[in-house]
């Protein structure tokens, strides 16, 4: 091991033990400009315990994975951001591809899934696998009952007429929640199939919103009767007692490697590297059930929260990360999203 990656793993072994750094006064330990893409929440307490362990000074930034992929490649010539923690993966394979991002090899990747590994192997380095989660849907119990509905189980259920103007998702462009619905489709119906089905679910939508958990929210309110989203953000609302069911849909769905990316050109490489290994640890994955983010870690010592969805018991599509994070298939399936489906009259 090189002298550098000694010093990494003290650096490890101190934070995972609890330790504070916080004998060097913070101003001595610069800064590091995070772009966060998961719930603010859980960003916070990410960035808020980096920032007490280190003495770094963490600025973050909130953003859908689809925006901060827009946004790092807006700033490639003059780049602001050093990390980008959190996000669908689909994206920062994207980014990863065209050279956005750098690549990182940490030494906490000997403790990570195989899954998360396979993300960094497939992005040649240049992103890793942070958490894992599927995606599905969650109902207003209330609602449901209200238009004398059975309780729905599959993506078919959503195509009811008794559900006009009554389901929320977000925007494929913005939201990284989104584009997994519509790779989810593509690959479980087949293109065509899958598009007819977002054809057909476009009646029932009322609002294609910027943030892929928000539809979760307004299912919880009843301002919505379905609201499409990771099962995850459907849990956050049902363990605090809201009226709302998730659902992991019968026919099977998708899910997400939630990833994190070194930004190419990072003006604080240093902290950006130390930031990745930390978030890396079981201490930091620990922060994000507190935070009421229920996905699955992907450091194997890191504990998986009681409420998170058991991805075990579901039926999964063997997703195809490398083709649909890939820089032609996402713009391709963008591009035809806006024109056949966005488009459409209701
Ligand atoms: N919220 C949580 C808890 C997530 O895990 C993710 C994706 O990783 C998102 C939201 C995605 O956000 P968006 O769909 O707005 O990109």
């Amino acid at each position: 091991m090189q002298k550098s990656n000694w010093l990494r793993a003290g650096l490890l072994a101190t934070l995972a033990g609890g330790a504070l750094l916080a004998a060097t006064p913070a101003s001595a330990q610069g800064s590091l400009v995070m772009y966060c893409g998961v719930q603010e929440e859980w960003c916070r307490a990410m960035s808020g315990a980096f920032e007490k362990e280190t003495g770094i000074k963490v600025a973050m930034t909130r953003k859908s994975a689809g925006e901060v992929y827009a946004q790092v490649k807006a700033e490639a010539s003059n780049p602001r951001g050093d990390v980008w923690w959190g996000g669908t993966g689909d994206p920062h394979l994207q980014a990863a591809e065209e050279g956005l991002t750098l690549e990182y090899e940490s030494p906490v990747n000997k403790d990570l899934h195989p899954w998360a590994i396979s993300q960094w192997d497939a992005a040649k380095k240049r992103t890793v696998g942070i958490y894992a989660g599927a995606l599905g849907y969650g109902f207003n119990t209330q609602q449901i009952k209200a238009k004398g509905l059975a309780e729905p189980k599959c993506w078919a259920d959503l195509l009811d007429p008794k559900l006009k103007d009554d389901v929320q998702v977000a925007d494929p462009n913005s939201s990284g929640t989104a584009y997994t619905l519509l790779a989810t489709v593509v690959q479980l119906m087949g293109e065509d199939k899958g598009f007819d089905y977002l054809r057909a679910l476009h009646k029932n939508i009322s609002q294609y919103t910027k943030s892929g958990a928000a539809p979760a929210k307004a299912a919880s309110l009843g301002e919505t009767a379905v609201g499409i989203v990771f099962i995850h953000d459907a849990v956050v609302f049902a363990v605090q007692g809201d009226p709302i069911k998730p659902v992991a849909p019968c026919e099977g769905t998708g899910y997400e490697i939630g990833s994190m990316s070194i930004i190419k050109g990072a003006r604080n490489l240093d902290n950006a590297k130390k930031f990745y290994d930390w978030a890396l640890t079981p201490a930091a994955q620990a922060l994000g059930a507190p935070a009421k983010s229920y996905q699955v870690p992907s450091n194997k010592n890191a504990p998986v929260p009681a409420q998170a969805p058991k991805m075990s018991e579901m039926k999964l599509i063997n997703y195809d990360f490398v083709k649909y994070g890939s820089s032609a298939e996402r713009v391709r399936l963008l591009t035809k999203w806006d024109k056949e489906i966005k488009a459409l009259p209701k």
